[in-house]
């Protein structure tokens, strides 16, 4: 399965290619139209599965692209999430009446345009999976069961891999030796907690290639996290 495809229109080149590169690390294709026109042309050649479309454009506006978009049966339920330098409520309101998803003021971070992404895709029932995550220079792609770290491959057993796919769900949230065990080795199965510890010390190992910096925190009495920032 394809990954989803995301139209960004966007007319300042440094922007878009700043959104392409982070979309595309997130898993997601990307299409750049650079205006209302080209955005127009580049549906016709392949239906995206959300679009993210400037407000200030240099021939049709932001709302003009949505409104096409809107009158076009291929794209009539297309989600849109709108970028805006305008913060008011009343565009806000002409924005939600031309059929904007929803808004993200600028300057915005990637981290938070990525979550309305994925919120959109979600709630359009888009194949939402996100199948490659990337945190602190890790990525993990769950289709092709592959780990990188800044680019050099990551070789890990099953356990390992599960581990770091659980861990790398909520990077910096402290999983329990018990939760780690019932999500990567199941409820039903016996397994002693030291077994974690084990596996943890090995996945370490394995992230350490080529020098990175380890990323797994050891909160003593609680349990592990993927923390960048670690003491
Ligand atoms: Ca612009």
């Amino acid at each position: 399965m394809a990954a989803p495809l995301i139209l960004i229109v966007e007319d300042e080149a440094p922007l878009s290619e700043l959104l392409r590169y982070n979309l595309e690390k997130a898993g997601y294709r990307v299409q750049i139209a650079a205006n209302g026109e080209d955005a127009l042309h580049w549906v016709d050649v392949d239906v995206p599965d959300l679009a993210v479309v400037d407000w200030m454009l240099p021939d049709l506006s932001g709302i003009e692209v949505c409104r096409a978009l809107r009158s076009r049966t291929e794209t009539r339920k297309l989600p849109i999430i709108m970028l805006t330098a305008r913060g008011e409520e009343s565009d806000r309101v002409l924005g939600f009446e031309s059929g904007v998803d929803d808004y993200v003021v600028k300057p915005y971070s990637p981290r938070e345009l990525i979550a309305r992404v994925q919120a959109q895709l979600r709630r359009n029932d888009v194949h939402n999976a996100v199948l490659v995550k990337e945190y602190a220079g890790v990525t993990i792609d769950l289709e092709a069961h592959r780990v990188k770290r800044n680019d050099k491959p990551v070789h890990l057993s099953p356990t390992c891999f599960k581990l770091l796919e659980t861990l790398m769900e909520r990077p910096e949230y402290v999983y329990s030796r018990e939760r780690l065990l019932n999500r990567v080795w199941g409820r039903d199965v016996y397994v002693e907690a030291r077994t974690v510890d084990v596996h943890i010390r090995r996945l370490r190992q394995a992230l350490g290639v080529g020098g990175g910096k380890d990323i797994i925190r050891t909160v003593r009495g609680a349990g592990y996290a993927l923390d960048q920032n670690k003491i």
